[in-house]
């Protein structure tokens, strides 16, 4: 999909989407889940990418899809074994994405212990955007990041609540896969996360960035 970058257009079609789990003390909290002594990632397929003002397609196959506000990183160079010092020069930059949830498959999924793929890997289950703001123009440790559903606020917080830092992110990927250009990292969502019908209409928001908008469509 193509989107702004500073005062360029670029095609983001990353290689793959790395997602972080309960990286808000809040979030894991509500989750009734434990905070994690190193970070927990799982993966998003890009062809759940939707862009700014689309429409997210709430599956037959569920019904409970939440919302998650979530800073995105994007990758701008190639990123193996890199020490959190060197991260800051390997970005392209920032966006809103909204780590779509199918939360009965998950809860499924997490009782069988089995993967959460299903659960988020639905098409249009990553909206990204409106823009990119580039790296060097943005400090990302500490920005207001809110969700609003139907002009309601719902999730509110802020960056500086992450659990590891966007620096520690990137390295400990890093570690172990090698990140590309485009590669996007959602880096978890503070606490209010909740449940989406049929013509609602989300406005997610991060200070710096701007507001990413869309509806939830039931698939008929
Ligand atoms: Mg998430």
């Amino acid at each position: 999909m193509k989107l702004t970058c500073g005062s360029e257009i670029i095609e983001l079609k990353p290689s793959k989407i790395v997602a972080v789990a309960r990286n808000y003390k809040a979030h894991a909290e509500e989750m009734g889940a434990v905070l994690p002594s190193e970070p927990k990632i799982f993966l998003k397929p890009p062809s759940a990418l939707l862009p700014d003002k689309g429409q997210v397609i709430l599956p037959k196959a569920s019904a409970r899809v939440d919302y998650e506000v979530e800073l995105a990183v994007i990758v701008g160079s190639m990123a193996k074994n890199v020490t959190s010092e060197s991260v800051s020069k390997l970005l392209l930059g920032y966006a809103v994405l909204v780590d779509i949830t199918a939360r009965d498959v998950q809860s499924a999924a997490k009782k069988q212990g089995m993967p959460w793929t299903v659960a988020k890997g639905y098409d249009t289950f990553a909206p990204l955007g409106p823009t990119i703001v580039p790296a060097q123009n943005l400090d990302p440790s500490n920005l207001d990041i809110w969700l609003k559903l139907n002009g309601e606020i719902k999730q509110q917080g802020n960056t500086n609540l992450m659990v590891f830092s966007v620096t520690e992110l990137v390295s400990f990927i890093s570690r172990i896969m090698t990140l590309e250009p485009m590669d996007v990292i959602a880096t978890g969502t503070p606490s209010g996360v909740g449940p989406l019908e049929d013509g609602d209409v989300v406005e997610a928001g991060i200070e710096g960035i701007g507001t990413l908008t869309f509806t939830a469509v039931r698939e008929h």
